[in-house]
């Protein structure tokens, strides 16, 4: 049921094997802390069959626990249909700066969750600031809707100070045109019009087709010679560190030689470091991670081999000398109300 264009043997051409770009979507999930992302997540990845019940969840945790790989469910991944959905969590406040701005550069939509009996509050204004400023167009998602003091005229209202707010962070006409879900992530509901309580089985389908519809695919170069940025950083006791980022271009799989590559620190100059080899490639599959033979451009992997490269540099195959821009948005200029 994956959306990897499948058959092939090991040997052959990477590019044929990996996920084609145009089915991979990347995005952040940006809440205010208590609207409902957690409970959002776990909706989604139900629907997606990731979590078939808690115990299997259990069961996958222990399973990576044994065989060493520490779980960062910062990002996690699922299947919808054809495509192949990578969701990213986001800091939800400044205090983590750089970590907003390296997220948001992983992907090409955002879903913003707003509580809709208390309507869009300060500490996501950062995140969405930045999200704007990369280009991303969000998808609004009015949370809570099952409660009673919510009403079609309360979320209109929200409605109207999202707009606000977007514009008054420079938001462009296509990003203030931004599409609209009502949901009870807690009764496990999206719907594209307000409504109280759908009929039939809860489902967050028009919300997973919504994303699918709305967020670009990455655009990128699967022939391309292999390319990340690393934005996430963990350490395993078996495999060592392990580098997180999304493939910008090339297609990457054991075996490998690659290296790390940053700028000379205060200038524009490139420099390469600790060639070696891959010897890992770990994907998520709902919140675990899995080992696969092939991973390509579009996608956000995991890669052990490297011991040096640090979160802002490049890994890229060894023909690469130019260090990726490690975040593809502005130095913060707004300021916190
Ligand atoms: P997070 O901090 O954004 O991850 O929020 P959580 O998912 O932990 O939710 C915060 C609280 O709001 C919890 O008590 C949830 O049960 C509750 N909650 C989340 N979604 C809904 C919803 O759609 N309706 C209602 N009534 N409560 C919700």
């Amino acid at each position: 049921h994956f959306a990897v264009a499948a058959a092939a043997s090991a040997d052959s051409n990477p590019a044929e094997r990996v996920t084609s770009p145009s089915l991979i979507r990347n995005l952040a999930v940006i809440a205010h802390v208590d609207h409902g992302k957690t409970t959002l997540m776990d909706r989604l990845l139900r629907q997606c069959g990731a979590i078939v019940a808690r115990d299997r969840t259990l069961d996958s945790i222990t399973l990576e626990r044994e065989r060493g790989i520490t779980i960062a469910s910062k990002y996690t991944s699922m299947i919808w249909g054809t495509s192949s959905l990578n969701i990213v969590d986001t800091p939800g406040h400044a205090d983590f700066g750089g970590e907003v701005e390296r997220v948001i550069g992983m992907v090409d939509g955002a879903v913003l969750v707003v509580d809709a009996g208390e309507g869009p509050l300060a500490q996501t204004k950062f995140v969405v600031a930045k999200a704007l400023k990369s280009g991303i167009r969000p998808i609004l998602l009015l949370n809570k809707v099952d409660r009673p003091s919510v009403t079609e005229e309360r979320c209109g209202e929200v409605e109207s100070m999202v707009f606000d707010l977007f514009a008054n962070l420079g938001a462009t006409e296509e990003q203030l045109d931004f599409p609209v879900l009502y949901a009870s992530a807690k009764e496990g509901w999206a719907s594209s019009t307000f409504t109280k309580a759908p009929e039939g089985e809860p489902t967050m389908a028009p919300l997973l087709d919504t994303i699918v519809k709305y967020v670009p695919p990455p655009k990128c170069d699967l022939h391309a010679p292999f390319q990340m940025v690393v934005t996430m950083m963990e350490h395993d006791p078996y495999f060592g560190r392990i580098l997180t980022g999304r493939i910008y271009s090339g297609t990457v799989k054991p075996g490998d030689r690659v290296h790390g590559i940053r700028k000379k620190e205060d200038t524009d100059v490139s420099e390469t470091f600790n060639e070696g080899k891959i010897v890992k490639i770990l994907k998520k599959k709902g919140v675990a991670s899995e080992v696969a033979d092939c991973a390509g451009a579009g996608d956000i992997v995991s890669i052990a081999g490297l011991a040096q490269p640090y979160i802002g540099n490049s890994v890229a195959s060894v023909e690469v000398k130019e260090a990726l821009p490690s975040v593809k948005v502005d130095p913060p200029t707004i300021s916190m109300t």
